[in-house]
C-alpha cells in the first residue's frame, strides 16, 4: 500500500546546487510523515517532487506505482508556508476555488465548503475577507481549501512556521485531529525544522542532513508518546 515512493533520488539545480543525494523513501497510506532537518537539507525539494512540481536529476518517483501523479489518480493537495489566499475574495470563495476548478456544481460546492470550514473553526467566517482574519485563521482557511477536495495526500511545507508558538501548538493539535478523523485514509507529509512538532504530530519522523541533502534516520513514533 505504498502511496509515494522515491528511489535513489538525486537533485542538482541548474546553478549546480546539489539539493538531494540518494534519497530513498517509501510512504504508506495513512502515514503522517514529518520531514525534519536544518534549513537547506532538501525538505522542500523532496516535498515538491512528491507534488510533481520538480523532477529528479537521477532516480525516480512513483505514485501508487505509476510514474506521474495524474496516472495514479491520487488527489494531492499542498499547503505552503504562507497562507496563499486571494485578497479580493471572501473565505468561502477562496476555499471553493478547487471545487470551481473541478467543475463541481455550485450548490454541492457551497455545502462542501461549509463542511470544510467547520472543523477548522471558521464556520462563522465564510463571508469574511482574508485581511479581516489573523494569521492563524488565514492558515486554517488555506488548510480548509486543501481539504475541501478530500485529498488522499496532503503535502505541507512548514505551514505554521510564521505563527506564534501558542497558535502553532493549537493548529498542530487540530491538524492531528483532522488526520486521525480520516482514519488511515489521509497520507500527510509535513515539513518542519521543529523536533518537538515532528514528534508530537507524526506517526513517523524522517530526519535529513544537508550538503547534499540526504536521509539520516527514519523513526516510527509510538502512539503513547502522542496521546499522553
Ligand atoms: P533550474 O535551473 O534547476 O530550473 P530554477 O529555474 O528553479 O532552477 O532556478 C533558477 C535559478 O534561480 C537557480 O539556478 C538559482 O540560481 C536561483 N534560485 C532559485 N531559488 C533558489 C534557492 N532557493 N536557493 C538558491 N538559488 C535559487
Ligand atoms: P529545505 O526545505 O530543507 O530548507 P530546500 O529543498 O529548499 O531545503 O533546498 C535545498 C538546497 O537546494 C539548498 O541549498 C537551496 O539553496 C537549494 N535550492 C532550492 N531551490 C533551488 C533552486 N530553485 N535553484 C537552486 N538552488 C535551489
Amino acid at each position: 500500500n505504498t502511496v509515494l515512493f522515491a528511489n535513489r533520488v538525486e537533485k542538482t539545480y541548474g546553478n549546480g546546487t546539489r539539493a538531494l543525494d540518494e534519497v530513498r523513501l517509501r510512504i504508506q497510506r495513512g502515514d503522517f510523515v514529518s520531514l525534519l532537518g536544518p534549513s537547506g537539507c532538501g525538505k522542500s525539494t523532496l516535498l515538491k517532487m512528491y507534488a510533481g512540481l520538480e523532477a529528479p536529476s537521477h532516480g525516480h518517483l512513483r505514485w501508487l506505482g505509476t510514474d506521474t501523479p495524474a496516472k495514479s489518480g491520487l488527489k494531492i493537495a499542498m499547503v505552503f508556508q504562507e497562507a496563499t489566499l486571494m485578497p479580493w475574495a471572501n473565505i468561502a470563495t477562496n476555499v471553493r476555488l478547487p471545487l470551481d476548478l473541478a467543475g463541481v456544481p455550485r450548490a454541492e460546492a457551497d455545502a462542501r465548503v461549509e463542511r470544510a470550514l467547520e472543523p477548522v473553526g471558521l464556520g462563522a467566517f465564510g463571508k469574511a475577507y482574508p485581511r479581516e482574519l489573523s494569521g492563524g485563521m488565514q492558515m486554517r482557511a488555506s488548510i480548509a481549501r486543501a481539504l475541501v477536495t478530500e485529498p488522499d495526500v496532503l503535502l505541507m511545507d512548514e505551514p505554521f512556521g510564521a505563527l506564534d508558538e501558542f497558535t502553532r501548538n493549537k493548529l498542530d493539535a487540530d491538524l492531528r485531529a483532522l488526520w486521525a478523523a480520516r482514519n488511515q485514509q489521509l497520507t500527510v507529509v509535513f515539513v518542519t525544522h521543529s523536533i518537538y512538532e515532528s514528534v508530537y504530530l507524526s506517526s513517523r519522523v524522517v530526519m535529513m542532513a544537508a550538503r547534499p541533502g540526504r536521509i539520516v534516520a527514519d523513526v516510527a513514533i509510538p502512539e503513547p508518546v502522542r496521546d499522553e
